[in-house]
């Protein structure tokens, strides 16, 4: 391996055990030939993709991060928090998870009724079949609404169904923002604000998450992000540095051939900024 300053750190992606669509083998084997030393998988609300990961690095000069992205209500906002270097047999936090996941269930369900009295037959037959079953998302419904044609790509079918006041919309209630930072720190972890330029927010607003963030025991936000601009990712390294937080990255890969993401193809970390693995709680 080389000098930690030099390795090519990717820590947010997504394998089948959530809504990407390689097995945790494929993604670290993808990973592996895009250039990355050091992966962290961070499926949504679980982590039981975690030890093929752990196993198939073992074939490759790679590390894998056990990681999770929680699915947080904070002020009526949609934050999405990554645990990183997190115990994946914690069960206080596998606990944590599996009640999300059961709100995700019943979230399908409801979605698939919704989605049925507006005229499309059979959703959540489709829909399973794209889905592994433990974590339902909305990924899951959107592949099926492609698949069938109701929309031409991912931007449409979000646009069209998927969103607040749209007809597959279920507004949900998630863990709170104090109860999902308790779940990684007790499992030895580090949390972070996942893409943080996404959440439409004043700048009062983030700067009031970002002092809670950290209060709570928050560690570290998304500087660099596919979802981030090259602007956007200035900015956040600018708060990682205000609000003393360590600078995560990662490409939040979820699927080979999507536009602008890929593993490990990640700009370099503005000057300035303390990254996350230099954190004494790090471990690998
Ligand atoms: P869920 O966690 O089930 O609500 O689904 C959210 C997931 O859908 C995210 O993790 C993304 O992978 C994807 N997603 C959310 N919003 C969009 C969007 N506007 N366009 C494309 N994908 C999206
Ligand atoms: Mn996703
Ligand atoms: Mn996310
Ligand atoms: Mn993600």
């Amino acid at each position: 391996m080389l000098e930690n300053s030099a390795l090519c750190y990717d820590l947010h992606s997504h394998s089948i055990a959530s809504d990407g669509v390689l097995t945790p083998t494929e993604l670290v084997a993808r990973a592996s030939k895009c250039g990355v030393d050091v992966l962290a998988l961070t499926d949504h609300d679980g982590l039981s993709g975690v030890p093929e990961a752990l196993l198939a690095a073992k074939n490759h000069d790679l590390k894998v991060v056990s990681g999770v992205e929680i699915s947080v209500t904070w002020n009526k906002y949609l934050l999405h928090i990554v645990g990183l270097c997190v115990d994946h047999t914690n069960q206080i936090l596998n606990e944590g998870l599996k009640k999300i996941r059961n709100t995700r269930t019943e979230r399908a369900h409801e979605m698939a009724r919704r989605l049925e009295a507006y005229g499309i037959p059979d959703v959540l037959e489709g829909v399973m079949k794209h889905a592994n079953g433990e974590v339902i998302s909305r990924s899951h419904f959107a592949y099926f609404l492609i698949e069938k044609g109701y929309a031409k790509d991912q931007k449409q079918v979000f646009k069209n169904f998927l969103v607040s006041n749209k007809p597959g919309y279920v507004a949900t209630e998630w863990a709170t923002l104090e109860e999902t930072i308790n779940w990684i720190r007790g499992a030895g972890g580090i949390a972070v604000i996942a893409h943080p330029a996404r959440y439409k927010m004043t700048a009062t607003k983030f700067r009031k998450l970002l002092a809670e963030f950290k209060l709570l025991g928050g560690a570290s936000i998304e500087v660099l992000s596919s979802s981030h601009s090259f602007d956007e990712s200035i900015k956040m390294s600018a708060y990682a540095q205000k609000f003393d937080l360590y600078a995560s990255q990662g490409s939040d890969f979820h699927r080979p051939h999507t536009q602008y993401v890929e593993l490990g193809r990640l700009p370099k970390m503005p000057v300035g900024c303390t990254p996350v693995w230099e954190s004494p709680e790090w471990r690998v």
